[in-house]
């Protein structure tokens, strides 16, 4: 991780690097190629969701965060899956998991979703668009927003279950963002997973 600083003279469309400092070398993340791929997957997420070039000192406590528990060893998938949801919230683009999108109310036990309206939808409004998600995938939604990547990395999901709710925030990114999200390095995490 570096901390970069940039500056611009008036008139001109490019930055010029005036001062370059490693703030982490994260030599755990590099010898473990778990963690490396985790990472890579991440930070390809951002390059892919995130525009524009103001520096955002929130997103960049995200990053680090996301990074120090990935150094911290395994478990890698509630990290990554809460990292995803902070930053959707950070760029703007957050699930609607406590009120249901389309009449506002409670939605109580549903686990009707919908990425159109924008999350949860309770079971009256529920319809052809919305599809039945696993509830576990609507607690841990809520759990992300309220706890720091520390509390999050213990939460036990079923198996598969954080690939789920990675593929749901993907698809929930690919409607408000209007663009696919093609991540190559998730193919060398299911290459690396199915070698087990
Ligand atoms: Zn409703």
């Amino acid at each position: 991780m570096v901390d970069i600083a940039l500056s611009r003279r008036e008139g001109r469309e490019l930055d010029t690097a005036t001062e370059a400092t490693v703030i982490n070398h994260y030599d755990p993340i590099r010898s473990d190629p778990d963690a490396f791929v985790h990472s890579c997957l991440f930070v390809e997420w951002l390059l892919r969701t995130i525009t524009g070039s103001e520096p955002s000192h929130p997103m960049f406590h995200l990053i680090r965060g996301v990074l120090d528990n990935f150094a911290a060893g395994a478990p890698f998938w509630p990290v990554l899956c809460s990292g995803i949801e902070k930053a959707l919230r950070l760029s703007g683009f957050a699930m609607e998991v406590d009120r249901c999108t389309r009449c506002g109310c409670d939605p109580r036990k549903s686990s009707l979703w919908d990425a159109l309206s924008g999350g949860i939808v309770c079971e009256s409004c529920g319809s052809g668009s919305s599809e039945e998600i696993p509830q576990g995938l609507i607690v841990f939604l809520r759990k992300s927003r309220n706890s720091r990547l520390d509390e999050v990395r213990n939460l036990k999901l079923w198996h598969g279950g954080y690939r789920q709710c990675f593929d749901l925030m993907r698809r929930f990114a690919e409607v408000h963002m209007e663009t696919k999200i093609n991540l190559k390095s998730l193919a060398v995490l299911e290459a690396l997973e199915n070698d087990r």
